[in-house]
């Protein structure tokens, strides 16, 4: 199977419910935890970056089906997978666990407002999750906000930076941290803060959620054209190719 595939073996297949509880006592536990939510553009980075299949292939990150083209191409594979599992309901159940246990959060990325949005929410839903750190994406340098949230030990780190640059500043930076959960959460920030809507449940339970954010925001179709279709062509592809081979 091809490098940037392997993920779809190793990918988390037991479901969204099962993920949490395993976050929930990894944090618990104090286990450095690196979450990669896979979807088809950091697969199709990985075709051409040898930083994002390595990170994709490292023992301990943990990767998750994010998105419904990631779900279809591992089930194509032989690889059992439940559900998707989206970054964006991650990092709601982290804030969830948060606000019950006490934990540290730390947030990097989206625009200065989002951020300050983010914030204002978690202090009135979520009071119990002390926020230690925030910085936009957009006034900083990121080495050095990774220094500086490294040197404050939080237990749940949620990187808003986008696809790859959020999993490989991660990464380069998780050996830093002796525990905590790490996680990119791509447009996460701007969703929990409120500032922007998700689609409608039933348009996520048809697996359609990718179809609403390009019809709300035409400037996605690049990235679509750039990487969803050449990433189901290439599953295609290389099911002929595995396919040809027995
Ligand atoms: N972003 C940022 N700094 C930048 C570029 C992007 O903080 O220099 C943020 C942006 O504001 C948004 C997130 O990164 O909150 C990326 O969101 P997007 O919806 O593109 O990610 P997706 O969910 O599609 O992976």
């Amino acid at each position: 199977m091809r490098a940037s595939f392997a993920v779809l073996k190793s990918i988390f297949g037991a479901g969204k419910a099962e993920f949490c509880d395993l976050a929930a006592e990894r944090l618990a536990s104090g286990k450095r935890t690196l979450i990669v939510t896979v979807n088809p553009e950091i697969i199709m980075n990985a075709e051409r970056d040898p930083q994002c299949e390595e990170l994709l292939r490292a023992p301990d990150v943990v990767s998750v089906p994010d998105g419904i083209a990631v779900v279809r191409a591992a089930r194509k594979f032989g690889k059992q997978v439940k559900e998707r599992i989206t970054g964006v309901d991650l990092a709601q159940f982290f804030l969830e666990d948060a606000d019950r246990n006490g934990y540290s959060v730390a947030l990097y990325g989206a625009r200065p407002e989002v951020l300050q949005a983010l914030c204002e929410r978690i202090a009135a839903e979520w009071p119990g999750a002390r926020v230690v750190a925030a910085y936009d994406g957009y006034n900083h340098e990121d080495d050095a906000v990774m220094d500086e949230i490294a040197a404050l030990e939080p237990d749940i780190v949620l990187v808003a930076l986008g696809v790859p640059r959020q999993e490989k500043l991660l990464f380069s930076h998780f050996p830093k941290f002796s525990k905590g959960l790490l996680m990119g959460v791509g447009g996460s920030f701007d969703v929990l803060s409120g500032l922007k809507k998700r689609a409608p449940a039933w348009i996520r339970r048809a697996n359609l959620e990718w179809l609403y954010r390009i019809l709300r925001e035409p400037s996605r179709l690049p990235r679509f054209f750039r990487s969803n279709l050449p990433f189901v062509r290439l599953v295609r592809r290389e099911r002929r190719r595995l396919r040809g081979r027995r």
